[in-house]
C-alpha cells in the first residue's frame, strides 16, 4: 500500500504492538524516526479498576497517551492503538563499513552525529557478533573487527549527497572498504542476518543476557573501551551490537545459568555496564525497559523525590497495586545497588533558587498560586487567582551539548531568542516560532510534533519539591514519561523550570500559525493526576475554572 510503520524492534516477528507500547520499543530505524511514542496517536486503555478510557493526543489537557507509553503495563492494559504510518521512501541504500577496531567505528558514529548527519539507520557490531551471525546465517557481512551498518534513503540525489558525507566520515576513521547494497533482496538478507544475532549467539551457550543501556553519542568510544575493561574484570565475553546512532548499547553476554559462578559474573558485569552508562550521563534502558531486573538501578537515575512522584502516579491509577506491581520502581525500602552515582546536575541560577523558594513559601502556607510565562495566552486580569508568578526570570540557556545535538534551557527563555541563538551556532530546535516563553509553549502545546523534541524536564511541584524527569540522551525508557505528559497541561500539574530538547542540523518545516489550544477539562482521570502532582489544588486553579469545555 506504499506505507510503513517506523518502529522496527529486532524482535518484530514475535513481539506485540501492546508490548511495544508498554516498553516504548525502538529499533534501528528509530534513529531517524523516533521510538514508538512518536508514532502513537491514541490508545484505548483498560485501567486497573476495570474502566475503559480512550486517550488521544488531540485531547485537551496533559498527554495521557504519552504517560501510558513506556509505562510497562503498570498503569493499565492497552487494548487498541491508533498509530502513525509514513509513506515509503523512494529508495534506500545500505552501506557496510569495516573498521580495524570497535573504537574506530564508535569514533565514526560520534563524528557523524556531531556533523549533523542522521542516516535512516546507524548500527554497529563487533567481530564476535559478526562471526556468530556469519556462522549461523551467512548474509555477506565483511570479516572485520567492527562493522557499521548504515542506511540512507530518499531520492537519487539525496542518497548521493548522504553517501558522500558518510563515505568521507568513514574514510577519516580508516574505513576505506565501503560495500553498498541497493537491491531489496540483498538488503533484506543483511537485515535477516542482523536480526538473527540473538539466535546466532544462543548457539554458543544456553543463555544470553541482552543488556540494554544508553550513553551520549560523543561518549560511545569511551563506553566501548569501558565495556572491554568491565568484561575483562568479570571474565565475561560480551558480543557488541549497538543501535549506535542513538547511543543505545546492547552488549550480549553468553553464559550457562546452571553454572552459578558464571551467572553471577555475567549479572555483576551487566550491572556494572549499566552503572557506567549512568556515569557517562546516559540511561539504564534505551528500549527494553526496567521490569523487575533493573528496578533497583532506577535510584541511580532518579532522586527519591522523583521516584516518589512516579509512585504517586502509579497509586493514582492503581490504588490497589494490581497492574505489574513489582515492575519499574525499587520496592519501598529496597536499597540501590552499590550506592548512588548520578552525575550532579548544573547548579541552579540565583533567580531559579529564589523562584523555588517563593513557591515553597506559598506551599508551606497552603496558598494558591498562578504561574505564567509572559502571559500571552492568559487573560489580562488574573486578580483574585492567587499570587501571579512569571517564569520570565528563568531566562538562561543552561547547557548546549554540541556533540549530541541537545540543549537544556530554563523555561522563561523567549522562544524567539532561543531559536535565534541556536541558529547562530548552526542548530535548529523543532518547536514553532511563537511569542512568549519556551515553558508557555510546552505547557500549551499548540503543535503536537513538538513533543518529539522533548527529552527531559526539571519540574517544581506545587508542594515545593523539585524533580527531574526524562533523560538527557536521545533515547531512554526508564520511568514514566512525565515530560511529555505535561505537554498541554497549561501549568495545572507542575511548573516547568527547565527543559531538555533535541536539536537538528537543518531547518525543520513548521507551520507559522496555530489556534490557541483548548485548556484542560476537569474530569476523573485529570483528578487522579492532580492527586499525584497537586494534592492541595494550589496551582493554576483558574485554568480549570476558565476551561472552554
Ligand atoms: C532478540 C531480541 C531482540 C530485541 N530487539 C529489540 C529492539 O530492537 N528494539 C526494542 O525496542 N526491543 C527489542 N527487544 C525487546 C522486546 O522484544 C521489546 O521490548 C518488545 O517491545 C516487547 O514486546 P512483547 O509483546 O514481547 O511484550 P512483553 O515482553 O510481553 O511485555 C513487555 C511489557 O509490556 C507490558 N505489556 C504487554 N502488552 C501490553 C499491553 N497490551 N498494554 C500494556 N502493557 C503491555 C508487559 O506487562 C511488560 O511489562 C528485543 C528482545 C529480544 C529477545
Amino acid at each position: 500500500m506504499g506505507f510503513f510503520y517506523a518502529p522496527d524492534p529486532a524482535s518484530f516477528k514475535v513481539c506485540t504492538l501492546g508490548g511495544n507500547i508498554g516498553e516504548n520499543a525502538g529499533g534501528p530505524r528509530c534513529l531517524k524516526y523516533g521510538t514508538t511514542t512518536h508514532h502513537i496517536l491514541g490508545l484505548d486503555v483498560v485501567l486497573p479498576d476495570g474502566s475503559l478510557e480512550r486517550f488521544s493526543l488531540e485531547d485537551r489537557g496533559p498527554q495521557l497517551a504519552s504517560l501510558i507509553t513506556g509505562a510497562e503495563g503498570t498503569l493499565g492494559i492497552v487494548t487498541r492503538a491508533r498509530v502513525k504510518i509514513l509513506p515509503l521512501p523512494e529508495s534506500i541504500t545500505t552501506i557496510l563499513a569495516s573498521f580495524d577496531s570497535i573504537d574506530a567505528a564508535m569514533g565514526c558514529v560520534s563524528d557523524m552525529i556531531a556533523a549533523g548527519v542522521v542516516p535512516r539507520v546507524l548500527e554497529a557490531m563487533d567481530r564476535m557478533t559478526i562471526d556468530s551471525i556469519e556462522a549461523y546465517l551467512p548474509c555477506g557481512l565483511p570479516s572485520a573487527e567492527a562493522v557499521l551498518l548504515i542506511e540512507v534513503e530518499g531520492s537519487k540525489r539525496q542518497i548521493e549527497r548522504e553517501l558522500e558525507k558518510v563515505s568521507k566520515l568513514c574514510e577519516a576513521r580508516g574505513s576505506g572498504d565501503l560495500r553498498l547494497a541497493t537491491d531489496p533482496a540483498k538488503r533484506e538478507k543483511l537485515w535477516e542476518g542482523r536480526r538473527s544475532a540473538y539466535a546466532a549467539l544462543a548457539r554458543l551457550a544456553p543463555n544470553v543476557l541482552v543488556e540494554d543501556g544508553v550513553v551520549p553519542r560523543d561518549k560511545l568510544p569511551e563506553a566501548a573501551r569501558r565495556i572491554k575493561e568491565i568484561a575483562k574484570r568479570h571474565s565475561i565475553e560480551p558480543a557488541l551490537l549497538f543501535h549506535a546512532g542513538d547511543g543505545n548499547l546492547h552488549p550480549n553476554v553468553i553464559f550457562d545459568e546452571r553454572d552459578a559462578e558464571w551467572t553471577r559474573r555475567v549479572k555483576a558485569g551487566g550491572f556494572e555496564i549499566l552503572k557506567m552508562c549512568v556515569e557517562l550521563g546516559g540511561s539504564i534502558s534505551g528500549e527494553h525497559g526496567i521490569g523487575i531486573d533493573k528496578r533497583r538501578a532506577m535510584a541511580w537515575l532518579f532522586s527519591e523525590e522523583t521516584l516518589a512522584l512516579f509512585r504517586r502516579i502509579k497509586r493514582a491509577f492503581d490504588p490497589r497495586d494490581l497492574a505489574n506491581p513489582d515492575k519499574l520502581f525499587p520496592l519501598e525500602g529496597e536499597p540501590p545497588p552499590e550506592g548512588l552515582i548520578r552525575p550532579a546536575p548544573p547548579a541552579p541560577s540565583d533567580a531559579q533558587n529564589a523562584f523555588v523558594e517563593r513557591v515553597r513559601e506559598k506551599a508551606a502556607r497552603g496558598e494558591a498560586l498562578t504561574v505564567i510565562g509572559s502571559g500571552t495566552k492568559c487573560p489580562k486580569n488574573l486578580r483574585g487567582r492567587g499570587e501571579v508568578l512569571s517564569t520570565k526570570v528563568l531566562d538562561r540557556i543552561v547547557a548546549l551539548d554540541r556533540g549530541n545535538f541537545i540543549v537544556t534551557v530554563e523555561s522563561g527563555v523567549a522562544v524567539r531568542a532561543l531559536k535565534a541563538e541556536l541558529e547562530a551556532e548552526g542548530f535548529f530546535v523543532p518547536i514553532p516560532l511563537t511569542l512568549g516563553t519556551v515553558g508557555g509553549l510546552l505547557a500549551t502545546c499548540p503543535w503536537l510534533p513538538l513533543r518529539e523534541a522533548v527529552l527531559a524536564m526539571k519540574l517544581l511541584l506545587p508542594t515545593g519539591e523539585v524533580v527531574e524527569v526524562g533523560s538527557k540522551v536521545v533515547k531512554s525508557v526508564a520511568g514514566y514519561d512525565v515530560a511529555k505528559l505535561l505537554l498541554g497541561s497549561w501549568g495545572t500539574l507542575a511548573i516547568i523550570l527547565e527543559v531538555t530538547l533535541k536539536l537538528l542540523a537543518a531547518r525543520p518545516d513548521i507551520p507559522n500559525e496555530f489556534p490557541i489550544p483548548p485548556k484542560p477539562t476537569p474530569g476523573p482521570v485529570f483528578a487522579r493526576l492532580q492527586n499525584a502532582f497537586d494534592p492541595h489544588r494550589l496551582l493554576n486553579g483558574w485554568i480549570l475554572e476558565d476551561s472552554d469545555a
